[in-house]
């Protein structure tokens, strides 16, 4: 999905570089027919209101503003590459103050992939005339989808329609190098993401697709279906970073061993149950069950290498600081997300923290409470 010619940093500064430029042009006004399918597409997102906390990617001057407006919504984070046509929109409709949770209108410079997880949860996120300019299409759902509240939705479109879109990208693939996805195009992008396809308008003259984030932060498709995955081996030394530098510990367990078992399952966060051997001279509670959180991936943030470990923050305090060499056994209840890069360590660390507030929130639902009695632990 991404290019493969030049980074994400170049493809943000070139659009960026272009679109300054149009200021002026994006400062005119639309015409009427146009104007009227803008609403449409605000429109389209059941139940939004005063109430409601609205992101607007590639926002620009802010064309869909007013019929945000037209909707009660005040909340409002218009996120651009181009500083020059958010200014244009701040002039316009920006308010008196802009702090904190005040109900206003705010900017965000930067691309999707960077606004922080602070400024939401959102009720909807509008791509806009944007979604083929972006540098990866699955890779900004994603990050959309973790920066919505649960049953929130996104929006693709645009008003021109697929075709014009696609006359555009003829005549500059690099500053659009995606098509607006078909219907069995999009269903593939979203396959593995927490998002559902709610409607797929296509028309000649308007695109507009409503996606909504699943209900629960793990989707239905996320939970481990019939018997749980069961995972055991000997706690390994790893890289030695996750306690001194993230303060979240990960007990690594031997991958080798695992490899029939962790052959074709996706790469990301899991949640369950784990239970340490810690040793007839530890406290007792330390060889019990406890709820965790588990890694299985490649970790694309941190360059050092790209063999695949399995990592388990298991959420108790143990009496021992470290115990490699003991045996770790886990029951896998469910999948959080898929393995995604991070922009810095801090925003890998932050993540890290809300997923496992979704594994300590998730395992105390009766269905996972269940596994906690799991066969393969020892009593
Ligand atoms: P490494 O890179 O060697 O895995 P970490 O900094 O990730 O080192 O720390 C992991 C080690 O910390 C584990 O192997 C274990 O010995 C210890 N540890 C202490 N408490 C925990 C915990 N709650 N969850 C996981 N590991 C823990
Ligand atoms: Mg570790």
């Amino acid at each position: 999905m991404q290019q493969a010619s030049i980074d994400k940093e170049e493809h943000n500064r070139r659009q960026a570089e272009l679109f300054n430029k149009k200021t002026k042009d994006f400062s005119a006004p639309l015409p009427p027919e146009i104007t009227e399918r803008q609403q449409r597409i605000v429109d389209v997102v059941p139940d939004l209101g005063p109430g409601s906390r609205v992101m607007d990617v590639g926002s620009g001057t802010g064309c869909l503003i007013p019929h945000m407006h037209q909707t009660g919504i005040q909340d409002i984070l218009a996120v651009d590459l181009a500083e020059d046509l958010l200014a244009k929109a701040r002039e316009q409709y920006g308010t008196s103050s802009t702090l904190g949770n005040d109900h206003g209108f705010r900017t965000w410079v930067g691309d999707v992939e960077s606004v922080p997880a602070y400024q939401g949860p959102f009720d909807v996120a509008f791509f806009n005339a944007v979604f083929g300019n972006v540098y990866d299409q699955r890779e900004a759902l994603l990050r959309t989808s973790l920066l919505l509240r649960p049953g929130g939705h996104i929006v693709i479109s645009h008003p021109l329609g697929r075709a014009w879109h696609e006359r555009l990208r003829e005549g500059d693939a690099e500053i659009v190098p995606h098509a607006l996805p078909d219907r069995p195009t999009l269903e593939r992008l979203i396959t593995d993401l927490p998002l559902r396809l709610r409607s797929f308008q296509d028309d000649p003259d308007l695109y507009l697709t409503l996606l909504q984030a699943c209900a629960s932060p793990v989707p239905p498709a996320y939970l481990i279906q019939g018997r749980p995955l069961e995972l055991e081996g000997e706690v390994v030394a790893g890289f030695g970073r996750g306690s001194s530098r993230m303060g979240v510990p990960t007990a690594n367990i031997a991958p080798g061993p695992l490899a029939a078992k962790l052959e074709g399952l996706p790469l990301g966060v899991y949640f369950g149950w784990a239970q340490l051997d810690a040793g007839p001279e530890q406290p007792e509670e330390d060889s019990a069950v406890h709820k965790m959180a588990m890694n299985i991936g490649r970790r694309p943030s941190i360059e050092d290498g790209t063999d695949i470990t399995v990592e388990v923050h298991i959420l108790h305090s143990f009496a021992a600081s470290d115990f490699r060499g003991r045996q770790l056994r886990v029951v896998v209840g469910g999948f959080i997300r898929p393995e995604m890069r991070f922009g810095s360590l801090d925003e890998l660390i932050a993540r890290i923290k809300s997923d496992v507030g979704i594994a300590k929130a998730q395992l105390d639902l009766p269905e996972h409470q269940l596994c906690k009695a799991h066969e393969m632990f020892v009593r």
